[in-house]
């Protein structure tokens, strides 16, 4: 059976990047302070029927969980303890800034049990890191490299981001060259996406940025897959890398059904079978439902077989070189996807997007860049 997944959001950053559009707002230490407390009750208190007890994966997003003290940290994970029977071997992440982490800091959050590190570095140019608002540079983000090596990280996730504003393919180059002359374990690509309502938005619409050009991403995306390939990473998911066997654990459990239980603000959460639930939004309204009613759930969705068939179908495609067993989804879902979709596979089939070899269906390169094109067809 499949052990859960378990997501704490931690919904504060030192500053707001201009492009950002997440659930969270600026530090302030006495906050952040009871949300702690709030997130401690809440998964001391979570209960649900058929609720998986055995965990492998903990993962802290945000925000920038590295502004909370190793500390606050350390009770948020023997809160997790005390109500989940953690594998030995858990995977257990927390996303960084470069800049908000000290050496003596790295290793009370390695003595708490912490054993990998996702690494907001963005990009390697300043010029780029300032027009994004983000308050490091790119010799911090060495330094904390470093600085994670020595503090006994052997597991180290760099995020990169490529189409912003005014960057080059000759720029996005140099870029991908720093980061894998670092060797991180794993690489996380994003592809600007300009939100409403953020500052970016504004500064585009005045005419200070030209709109991302999806031709160039398009061949950022290609080099970056290309320079990985060539460095010894395997393209397991759409925009995710890993040395052999530094996949995610925890991002699998997204894209394969397992189980995941999220805590805290904004966070979602999915039984593993139909049920999806996500909290409240807002940092301080989730912490006064916790103090107030012990429970911050908002809404609750229970998908019908077709929708949770769809759900599983598109998830799967994601992971590239495993895809989706149609056999195994047959049994599980009571669906043929060959009958089921035979126009759009026919289409996708044609154009060179997607590839059956025996039971197993594929995204193809080209479809990995073209993928929202191919599962809009199963939603
Ligand atoms: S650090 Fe991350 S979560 Fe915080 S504002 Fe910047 S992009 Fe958003």
């Amino acid at each position: 059976m499949d052990r859960a997944g378990i997501y704490i959001h931690v919904p504060f950053c030192r500053s707001r990047c201009s492009y950002c559009d997440f659930a969270t707002g600026t530090f302030e230490a006495a906050l952040a302070e009871r949300y702690v407390g709030a997130l401690a009750r809440e998964i001391e208190s979570f209960e649900f029927e058929d609720a998986r007890t055995d965990v492998d994966t903990v993962y802290f997003g945000g925000g920038t969980p590295s502004l909370l003290t190793p500390a606050q940290v350390s009770r948020v994970l023997e809160a997790v303890r005390g109500r989940f029977r953690v594998d030995a071997a858990a995977e257990v992440t927390l996303e960084m800034n470069p800049g908000t982490v000290t050496a003596p800091g790295l290793r009370a959050l390695r003595a708490a049990g912490v054993n990998r590190a996702s690494f907001g570095a963005q990009t390697f140019d300043d010029r780029e890191l300032k027009r994004l608002g983000r308050t490091h540079t790119a010799d911090d983000t060495r330094r904390t490299f470093d600085r994670l090596r020595a503090a006994g990280f052997d597991n180290i996730s760099f995020d990169l981001i490529a189409g912003l504003p005014r960057q080059t393919l000759a720029g996005w180059e140099r870029n991908l060259e720093e980061a894998l002359a670092l060797r991180p374990e794993h690489l996380s690509l994003y592809l600007l996406e300009v939100h409403e309502g953020t500052p970016l938005a504004e500064q585009i619409r005045q005419g200070r940025y030209p709109s991302p050009d999806p031709d160039l991403a398009a061949e950022m995306y290609r080099l970056l897959v290309e320079r990985a390939r060539a460095a010894g990473y395997e393209q397991y998911e759409i925009s995710n890398f890993g040395l052999p066997g530094r996949e995610s654990r925890h991002n699998l459990k997204y894209w394969t059904g397992a189980p995941f239980y999220g805590f805290g603000n904004s966070a979602h959460s999915f039984d593993g079978r139909r049920a999806r639930w996500a909290n409240e939004r807002d940092a301080r309204a989730y912490v006064k439902l916790i103090e107030e009613k012990g429970d911050a759930v908002v809404s609750l969705e229970e998908l019908d077989e077709r929708g949770a068939s769809a759900e599983a179908l598109f998830l799967g495609l994601r992971l590239l070189s495993k895809g989706v067993d149609l056999a195994a989804h047959r049994a599980r879902f009571h669906s043929d996807v060959r009958a089921d979709y035979a126009a759009d596979l026919a289409r996708f089939d044609e154009a060179g997007l997607i590839e059956i070899e025996g039971d197993v269906l594929r995204l193809t390169p080209a479809g990995a860049l073209l993928s929202n094109e191919v599962f809009a067809a199963f939603v």
